[in-house]
């Protein structure tokens, strides 16, 4: 584990197995300087353990960058299950997942990520109260996609008024990787702009919605990088910026939700020799955990939330602007800011 190229001196990595429920779960808290951990929980058929291991280390470390980009008083973890999120969900498993995370007693906080819902967190939530994206409750904030989709949607704006001189998005040609609850909301503020959509998903059912509510052109999931689009917009899984995909897109901004969109560090610096502005994903897809974090505290405030997703869109911008007037790749400037706060909050 200590040798592992993901591993960042995380403060804890947890492994679980249910037999009978036949869960099994890694939660990853790479960090509790800022507060007690949070990030989501992913459910993926990953091929192997160590692909999930892998996935659970650099997710939880881009969440306490995310936490600290977003000024909250949170560290940084997440959990993934490993499993079939169509065929393998049960309540047992749910159950057996929420008894592992009360197990740390605070430590890190769960809540939604690709492959799981509010359903699922309301059945973990019968064995913790370390939980949130939750849809009942007195602070319950629900879904946190559509604040994810809208901070995404404005960071879009922001990553364009750098490239092209105007935030206007209206005429301009994205190409969207990925509808699902953060792409589909996404995609219904570029179309109320005038943008014009390309999208792509392997779910043809939601697909085919989004195009019919959008008006977007679908397109085959292994042609998106070739699209003929200003912006690229990633909302599906992580590492699709890689040696491969890079000198295929034609796009000058890269901004979208998904986590983890860099296959390895050095594509940041890839990216800026191509000419492309990449807005950092963990800046610029903050929008859901301030929405959690707003849960978290125990009062959820729609205003806190918004004033919090304003101060996240100006952050972006800085780390935009600075990059630029340095010569830096724009994850370098953000992952400094970043681990500075980390280091002040523990006092170092
Ligand atoms: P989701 O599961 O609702 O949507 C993901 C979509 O991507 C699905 O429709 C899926 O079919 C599609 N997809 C999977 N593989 C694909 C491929 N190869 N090509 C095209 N499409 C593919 O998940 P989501 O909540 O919308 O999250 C999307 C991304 O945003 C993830 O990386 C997630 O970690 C990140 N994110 C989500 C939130 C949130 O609030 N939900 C917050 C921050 C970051």
């Amino acid at each position: 584990m200590f040798d592992h190229p993901s591993y960042d001196r995380h403060e804890g990595v947890h492994f679980f197995e249910d037999a009978d429920s036949g869960l099994r779960a890694i939660i990853a808290v790479h960090s509790t300087a800022l507060g007690p951990a949070a990030g989501g929980c992913r459910m993926w058929q990953y091929e192997t353990g160590e692909h999930a291991l892998r996935d659970a280390l650099r997710l939880s470390q881009g969440m306490s960058f995310k936490n600290a980009m977003a000024g909250l008083p949170l560290g940084g973890g997440k959990a993934v299950i490993w499993g079939n999120s169509k065929t393998d969900k049960s309540e047992a498993l749910f159950k057996a997942f929420g008894r592992a995370i009360d197990t740390l007693n605070g430590a890190y906080y769960t809540a939604e990520d690709v492959g799981v819902d509010t359903d699922d967190m309301a059945v973990v939530s019968t064995q913790t109260k370390f939980v949130a994206g939750l849809d009942k409750g007195e602070a319950a904030s629900g879904d946190p996609s559509p604040i994810t989709a809208q901070g995404v949607y404005r960071g879009i704006k922001a990553s364009a008024q750098r490239a092209f001189g105007s935030d206007d998005l209206s005429g301009r040609t994205i190409a969207v990787q990925g509808v699902g609850s953060v792409g589909g909301y996404l995609c219904d503020h570029l179309a109320k702009e005038g943008a014009k959509l390309f999208v792509c998903d392997i779910d043809e059912e939601e697909l085919a919605k989004v195009c019919q509510r959008t008006g977007a052109t679908r397109i085959k999931t292994d042609d998106i990088y070739d699209v003929d689009a200003e912006i690229f917009s990633p909302n599906a899984l992580g590492a699709i910026i890689n040696k491969t995909t890079l000198p295929r897109l034609k796009a000058k901004v890269v901004a979208g939700g998904a986590n983890n969109q860099l296959a390895s560090p050095e594509m940041d610096s890839a990216l800026k020799e191509a000419g492309i502005l990449y807005a950092p994903d963990y800046v610029i897809n903050g929008g859901g955990i301030i929405n959690v974090a707003a849960e978290i505290s125990g009062a959820y405030s729609r205003d806190w939330v918004m004033s919090k997703l304003d101060v996240l869109i100006d952050t972006l911008g800085e780390v935009l602007d600075d990059a630029l007037s340095q010569d830096l790749p724009t994850n370098v400037v953000a992952e400094r800011i970043a681990r500075q706060r980390i280091s002040a909050a523990k006092g170092g």
